[in-house]
């Protein structure tokens, strides 16, 4: 080994989905929304002036963050906004998880929390969801660095009601309590409005899922006016222009339209409600969703083998070779078009795969 290779900073790095982009493919693998961003994202992109892009953008997001307050009737210092969600939680990872202490969450969560603890060297401890994937909310209570907890959580899809979320946050006033609420919007009541009440709460979301924007990389934590300063302040020690003109433009767009936002949001609870339905017809269980995929498991077909069959089919979804869930796919609700291709092929693979 030489020397200098001693020094470089060694990670094992979060593996996103794979982003195929084949002919007459059904891409059901990343949770991203079927339906396109409100309509006024496209106006607001056709007519933009790129002389703009000669000038930084705002640092501080201004627009983008005043609209995100006015929508979830916060202050406007009281709303971060980040590349994604991504950038947000990486950006509270290295804000607030700084103690000698573990920080806590789930064994089954979203994969990329390991990874920002072991390259922000953030020591965890990963207490087990329950069999039905539930969590177990007394394995919170010990004394920790902090608590991350995805709701809904994925890979599950599982909602836990926010009785569950303000117990655990009651247990921990000590350390920051982050909920990550990603699929939120397809799920039930926000933590958001505990922020108030609990100063150590922050709460993250993403234009990604609900507002139809994977591509463009918005996210957004919100909580205690202290809680986003201490978030600015690493955010300007490493990065201070993070969200380039073109977001913050579309962003705002995004926010306002609050009558697309949700009939966008119904339309895939609707198909999801017909997919729960036809999914158990084939034969598949799942905890109930309360996200914009299933989690689901056949009773008689190994998970591995319905994945490689679809993805054979120009089908994908994502299969997750972990303990404990290596035997569920996870299933994003598409269109109902979408959808019906996927149960039109496992309608005749489960058939000849049990004759
Ligand atoms: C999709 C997802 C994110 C990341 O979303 P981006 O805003 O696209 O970075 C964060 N957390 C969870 C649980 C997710 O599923």
């Amino acid at each position: 080994m030489k020397p200098w290779e001693q020094n470089i900073r060694k990670v094992i790095p979060y593996v996103p989905g794979e982003q195929p982009n084949k002919e007459g493919m059904v891409k059901l693998n990343t949770n991203e929304n079927p339906y396109p961003p409100a309509p006024g994202v496209k106006q607001v992109l056709q007519g933009m002036d790129t002389d703009i892009l000669r000038l930084y953008p705002d640092p501080t997001i201004k627009r983008l963050g005043e609209e995100l307050a006015h929508f979830y009737h916060l202050n406007n210092d009281q709303v971060f906004v980040g590349v994604g969600s991504d950038d947000v939680l990486a950006m509270a990872f290295m804000t607030f998880f700084n103690s000698e202490k573990p920080i806590l969450f789930p064994d089954i969560s979203y994969s990329f929390y390991p990874v920002w603890c072991d390259l922000l060297r953030i020591p965890y401890n990963r207490p087990a969801l329950g069999e039905d994937f539930c969590i177990v909310k007394e394995d919170y209570y010990p004394g920790n660095g902090g608590v991350v907890l995805a709701n809904p959580n994925a890979p599950t899809s599982v909602y836990e009601e926010l009785s569950i979320i303000e117990d655990i946050i009651q247990h921990n006033q000590d350390v920051i309590v982050i909920v990550d609420e990603a699929y939120i919007d397809f799920a039930g009541d926000s933590a958001l409005e505990l922020i108030n009440k609990y100063e150590n709460l922050l709460v993250v979301q993403t234009f990604s899922k609900s507002r139809s924007m994977a591509g463009m990389r918005i996210g957004y934590a919100m909580g205690n006016a202290s809680l986003i300063k201490a978030l600015n302040d690493v955010k300007y020690s490493f990065n201070s222009y993070t969200m380039n003109q073109t977001a913050i433009l579309a962003g705002v767009e995004a926010v306002k339209d609050i009558d697309y936002f949700g009939k966008s949001i119904q339309k895939i609870i609707v198909t999801r409600k017909k997919a729960e339905s036809k999914l158990k017809e084939l034969g598949f269980s799942f905890p109930k969703s309360g996200a914009n995929f299933i989690f689901a498991s056949h009773d008689k077909i190994p998970a591995k083998e319905i994945f490689d069959a679809l993805r054979q089919n120009n089908i994908y979804v994502r299969y997750f070779n972990a303990p404990r869930i290596d035997n569920y796919l996870r299933i994003t609700i598409g269109t109902d078009n979408e959808m019906n291709q996927l149960f039109d092929f496992l309608v005749n693979f489960i058939r000849k795969y049990t004759e």
